[in-house]
């Protein structure tokens, strides 16, 4: 069977390590039928073992930390993380065996708590209206006052996080589109998809059209992204690398995750979304020009983590 594998070992079935990355790249056709020439398809990185895209950063994090001799035994990965990411390394931490100590705004949303200390991670809650920048901050403390204790793993600033999505997702997204892909949008959080993605992606064509996602403004409620205005800027952020970037309001997104839901069968989160609505408002723009176009994006997370938003019921 195509999911068996054998490895060198002569052990069968798939670790967790092996179930990272390879996700299908899926057709959202409802979205473009009034677009003649036009095609969006999303990344399921929901298909993840965590559930998400940062599985792809956490795990090339901590097995570079481990090469590199800074995550050995007995110390604890920490990190500042809005969720996701967090979820992958108390994933990762459970099945390698390591512990994991998490910074986040108290406002995540109520299951994303739940699947960190599901998997036996300790959180430190930080004041949510300081948001990611808050958890940063608290990060940063532990890091520089408990320096032998904690393995800080700094997502914002780790260059192993956007190699990832070099080595990885570039790839992939070029191999499923058989070179064809013209576009392609993601959204900024630690910016580490946005940014290894396309210095891959033009590598091997640059032509491709590389734009960048981010919340219209601090208060929006794209859970993940950043205002880059705002926020404290990533370390591994290269704005340069854009070719536009756009800003999407919180409504857009979610009557956009509503409609994928309702037209198209996928119920996905809201970053997630609000990509499409990227994807929506670049394809119009084309078609209206005219012009033909194949664009990628990444699609986050599923829905699981945000069915208790309100957005929904109506
Ligand atoms: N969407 C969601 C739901 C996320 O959790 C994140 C990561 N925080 C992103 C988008 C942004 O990804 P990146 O950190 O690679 O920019």
């Amino acid at each position: 069977m195509a999911t068996l594998t054998q490895s060198s070992a002569g052990l069968l079935g798939l670790s967790m390590l092996d179930r990272i990355g390879n996700t299908p790249l899926v057709r959202l056709d409802r979205v473009v039928s009034h677009l003649p020439g036009i095609q969006i398809l999303g990344k399921a990185e929901w298909v993840n073992p965590g559930g998400s895209v940062k599985d792809r950063a956490a795990s090339a994090i901590v097995l570079d930390a481990q090469q590199r001799g800074l995550l050995t035994p007995g110390k604890h990965l920490l990190d500042a993380t809005s969720g996701n990411t967090g979820i992958a390394y108390s994933m990762l931490g459970a099945a390698m065996g390591f512990p994991v100590t998490l910074c986040m705004p108290a406002n995540v949303s109520p299951e994303r708590k739940k699947i960190t200390s599901a998997y036996g991670a300790h959180v430190i809650w930080t004041d949510p209206a300081d948001g990611s920048d808050g958890a940063i901050r608290k990060a940063r403390e532990l890091a520089r006052t408990e320096a032998e204790k904690y393995f800080y793993a700094d997502q914002y600033g780790n260059q192993a996080n956007w190699q990832a999505h070099y080595r990885t997702t570039a790839n992939e997204i070029w191999q499923q589109t058989a070179g064809r892909v013209t576009h392609f949008i993601a959204g900024l959080g630690t910016s580490g998809t946005f940014v290894g993605t396309t210095r891959r992606l033009k590598e091997l064509n640059p032509a491709i059209q590389c734009i960048s996602m981010q919340p219209d403004s601090p208060f929006n409620g794209l859970e993940g992204l950043k205002h880059m205005a705002t926020a404290i800027v990533p370390p591994i952020y290269d704005p340069a690398l854009a070719d536009r970037n756009l800003e999407m309001e919180t409504e857009a997104a979610y009557s956009m995750a509503k409609r994928l839901a309702r037209t198209e069968g996928l119920l996905v989160g809201i970053s997630a979304a609000g990509a499409v609505a990227a994807c929506l408002r670049i394809a119009e723009e084309l078609a209206a020009r005219g012009e033909e176009a194949v664009i990628v994006t990444i699609l986050c997370d599923a829905a699981d983590k945000y069915l208790s938003e309100r957005f929904w019921e109506d």
